[in-house]
């Protein structure tokens, strides 16, 4: 049995008690940085011994946690923060005892069968999008922009949609990528308005419905929305605004 346990984002409080439950029972936890859940299990005085698994974790390492699963041991996957698996390394893990429980099966061994349940609980993601004011009942989720190859496609991309679109940006880039959309969005409405539309297209719109939460659930959480040249500006003259983990969701 492998369970995938969602896990607090910020605030120590904000997990079930079946996910505490279980995490009291499994035989292992495998997390990404033991210090961070050994944090968590602290606060709820839980003692269920920790293997590491991170993105970087070799295939050597993942064949030693299949071997587990195999001798009938029971695992939790959890994240530093949130759901295991929404832009972290969980999902990899999920494939490949799925890929093993294939070959096993095809070998006829039954009890080689592992069970994966989901232990469902904070996302940044949908915490974001929940206070976010925008319709949600259809949105995107494009993840963490990449850093240099493949950047301005993504950007068109989250332009391009006509959906809400859901980003994910690290302390280091939220400026840059803030100021890069507002830019292109920019040079789109510029290009409509300089050249003759004989096609009818629509004019590309201002960007006025951005919401940009910054620590969630934590002391310092603030939530900017609106236009995104204010948001830039009210980020940039603060120096403490552009400190902790950040989720932006662009409106349409
Ligand atoms: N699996 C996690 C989830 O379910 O949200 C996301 C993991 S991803 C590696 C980490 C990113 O999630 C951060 O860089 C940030 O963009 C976002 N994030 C996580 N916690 C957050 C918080 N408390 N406030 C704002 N964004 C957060």
């Amino acid at each position: 049995m492998l369970y995938i346990i969602a896990t607090p984002i910020g605030n120590l409080e904000d997990i079930s008690l079946r996910a505490l439950r279980i995490l009291g029972e499994v035989d292992f936890i495998l997390c990404e940085d033991t210090r961070v859940t050994k944090n968590l299990l602290n606060h709820y005085k839980i003692n269920t011994k920790l293997l590491s698994y991170h993105q970087h974790s070799k295939d050597q390492k993942v064949d030693s946690l299949l071997g587990l699963l195999r001798d009938g041991k029971i695992l939790a996957l959890v994240s530093d923060a949130g759901t295991p698996g929404i832009s972290d390394p969980g999902g990899k893990l999920v494939q490949r005892v799925l890929e093993d429980q294939t070959l096993s099966s095809s070998n006829e061994q039954e009890d080689a069968r592992y069970k994966i349940e989901s232990i469902p609980g904070p996302s940044a993601l949908t915490a974001a999008l929940s206070i976010s004011g925008l319709p949600t009942d259809k949105f995107i989720f494009m993840g963490f922009p990449p850093h240099k190859k493949g950047r301005l496609t993504f950007i068109k991309k989250v332009l391009d949609t006509e959906y809400p679109v859901v980003v994910y940006e690290s302390k280091y880039r939220i400026i840059k990528f803030l100021e890069e959309i507002n830019e292109y969005q920019n040079q789109l409405i510029k290009k409509f308005e300089t050249e003759i539309n004989s096609k009818g297209a629509k004019r590309p719109k201002d960007l006025t419905s951005i919401v940009v939460c910054r620590e969630l659930t934590k002391m310092h959480e603030t939530t900017y929305r609106g236009e995104i040249k204010n948001i830039i500006n009210k980020i940039k003259q603060d120096p403490n605004a552009q400190r902790g983990e950040f989720v932006v969701v662009i409106g349409k």
